[in-house]
């Protein structure tokens, strides 16, 4: 196979489903052509998440987590027994994820997993905890945010661990280089709609029209960091 050939993946299938009551939104994301699967944030109902692999015939291969906060692994024990798949976290999550998955892998920055023909790429956005990650689907594209951005606001940068300073520049540098059009997946259901374009979110949502790390911090009402 050509290096051209391998450089593009083939568009991956993204289902939504809210779960828990902290309205938390968490995803089966597949290959449809090859039935490949990775599960993010299994936190509750997992019966759900395995209701739609069994009535999709789809076989998970991974599941990714965009960080460990309970709301986001709260079954991550059921869902790692139930299909056998290894986790992916941010370097800096690897020991929680351990209490509760016997196979934890550790992804790098920018790193890609692959999905059946699919793929997805890791990419670090610190601030809400240290170890954050959202997940990047470049064929789609889509982009799964857990708490770092939600539709019309986002995550706290008050939790043990949060870094405003850290928040800021993952919003704007790491999720300013991506694509408007790419269409965002946030970890809970706060916003007007379930998803939303992030060229929209840039132009609207005042966690990303604070332009400077002052503005940001009067928005989340937390003092400026030194
Ligand atoms: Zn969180
Ligand atoms: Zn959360």
């Amino acid at each position: 196979m050509s290096a051209a050939q391998t450089s593009a993946g083939a568009p991956l299938e993204i289902v939504q489903l809210e779960v828990g009551l902290l309205e938390n939104f968490i995803e089966v994301i597949a290959c449809p052509e090859t039935g490949r699967a990775a599960l993010v944030d299994p936190a509750f109902e997992v019966d759900r998440l395995m209701r739609v692999l069994r009535e999709r015939g789809w076989t998970v291969d991974a599941i990714l987590l965009t960080h460990t906060h309970d709301d986001h692994i709260a079954g991550l024990d059921e869902a790692a027994q139930a299909t056998g798949a290894p986790v992916y976290c941010h370097p800096l999550e690897v020991a929680t994820a351990k209490t509760l998955a016997p196979e934890v892998r550790a992804i790098e920055d920018e790193a890609f997993v692959q999905i059946g023909k699919g793929r997805v790429q890791a990419i670090y956005t610190p601030g809400h905890t240290p170890g954050c990650v959202c997940f990047f689907l470049p064929d789609n594209p889509a982009l799964i945010t857990g708490d770092v951005l939600f539709v019309g606001s986002c995550g706290g940068v008050n939790y043990g661990g949060s870094d405003p300073r850290a928040a800021f520049d993952s919003l704007q540098r790491r999720l300013g280089a991506l694509p408007g059009e790419t269409r965002v997946y946030p970890g809970h259901n706060y916003g007007k709609s379930p998803t939303a374009l992030l060229e929209m979110e840039f132009a609207t949502n005042p966690a990303l029209t604070a332009d400077t790390l002052e503005a940001f911090c009067a928005y989340k009402r937390v003092p400026v960091p030194d």
